[in-house]
């Protein structure tokens, strides 16, 4: 079939798919590579109570910096890692980093670690985690897993059961990247969220188009009566912050505020700022 879609003059689209598919191979033999010779690192970006501006806590955002072909976006390899099986040795990297560093942090504040969906239906994530908790000494309330609704589209059922698992751990739980995909309302109130992250198209779009205001204002008004902390991302703009501020959204996240830094910067970070008490979230009172 191939010979004859080359005599109907496929070559140049069957070329340009075998140098991609050349390039996935090779990036792929990199990543494995990169993992062995622990190139990835993890960055951090702090996140702010909306009324206080005062630091509540940090995303960890994974970095590569490979030594060719320079920064490679987590946009790229991430989906790559995971079609690979990648992402379960590099997810538990991102973890015990994660961990072990904000058990380091002085105030004490959250941090929060992306989850990817192969990890979240890894039946070692359970036993995983509570060994890192427990070995960093991290309080379980101080960590939040940032879930996309990609772990709850396949088997709504078993996604709950994780989810409670989860929950009884004592870990906190976001839902990523609201706005984009399918993202349902009722999944806020099937589903036991701790909070969701307003994505950044979404944050972005509001100014522009009065549509998109309408829904956000709706999506916060709900989120308070369900008492789900509403994280916006990809604040840039004084104009966006005002806007979620007058809408009652809790935490703001952005490069207005604070792009995402290395490790060792955070502890200076977190000298020069004020960080809201750990232990106090959503009003309610937390056993640290
Ligand atoms: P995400 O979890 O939604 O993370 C937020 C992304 O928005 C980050 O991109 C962050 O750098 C970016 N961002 C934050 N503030 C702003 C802003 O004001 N403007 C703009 N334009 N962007 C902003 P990043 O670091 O490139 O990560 C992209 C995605 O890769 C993440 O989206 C997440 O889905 C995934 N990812 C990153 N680290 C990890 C990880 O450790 N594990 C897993 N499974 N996924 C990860
Ligand atoms: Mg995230
Ligand atoms: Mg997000
Ligand atoms: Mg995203």
């Amino acid at each position: 079939r191939a010979k004859a879609e080359r005599k109907g003059g496929f070559c140049r689209f069957e070329g340009w798919m075998d140098r991609t598919l050349a390039d996935r191979r090779a990036l792929e033999r990199d990543l494995r590579l990169a993992v062995e010779r622990r190139e990835l690192e993890v960055f951090f970006q702090p996140q702010f109570a909306c009324d206080s501006l005062r630091v509540v806590g940090f995303e960890a955002l994974i970095r590569w910096r490979h030594p060719e072909r320079g920064f490679v976006s987590p946009g790229v390899f991430i989906p790559l890692a995971e079609e690979c099986g990648l992402i379960v040795p590099i997810g538990r990297m991102v973890l015990e980093q994660s961990c072990t560093l904000a058990a380091g942090w002085q105030p004490r504040c959250r941090v929060a670690v992306n989850l990817s969906p192969v990890q979240f239906r890894d039946t070692g994530l359970l036993p995983l985690l509570s060994e890192i908790l427990h070995r960093t000494g991290l309080p379980a309330a101080l960590l939040e897993l940032e879930v996309t609704e990609g772990v709850l589209i396949k088997d709504e059922d078993q996604a709950l059961a994780t989810l409670r698992s989860l929950k009884d751990l004592g870990v906190h739980i976001a839902l990523d990247d609201f706005g984009t995909g399918y993202s349902s309302l009722s999944y806020l109130r099937r589903f036991p969220f701790d909070g969701l992250k307003i994505d950044k198209c979404f944050v972005q779009a509001q100014q522009q188009d009065s549509g998109t205001r309408t829904i956000l204002e709706a999506v916060l008004t709900m989120s308070q009566r369900l008492n789900l902390r509403v994280v916006a991302e990809g604040v840039e703009t004084q104009e966006q912050l005002a806007m979620l501020r007058e809408q009652g959204c809790t935490e703001l996240q952005g490069f207005l505020l604070g792009r995402p830094m290395p490790a060792h910067e955070v502890p200076d970070f977190l000298a020069r700022v004020t960080v809201e008490m750990a232990g106090r979230e959503g009003g309610r009172h937390l056993r640290l």
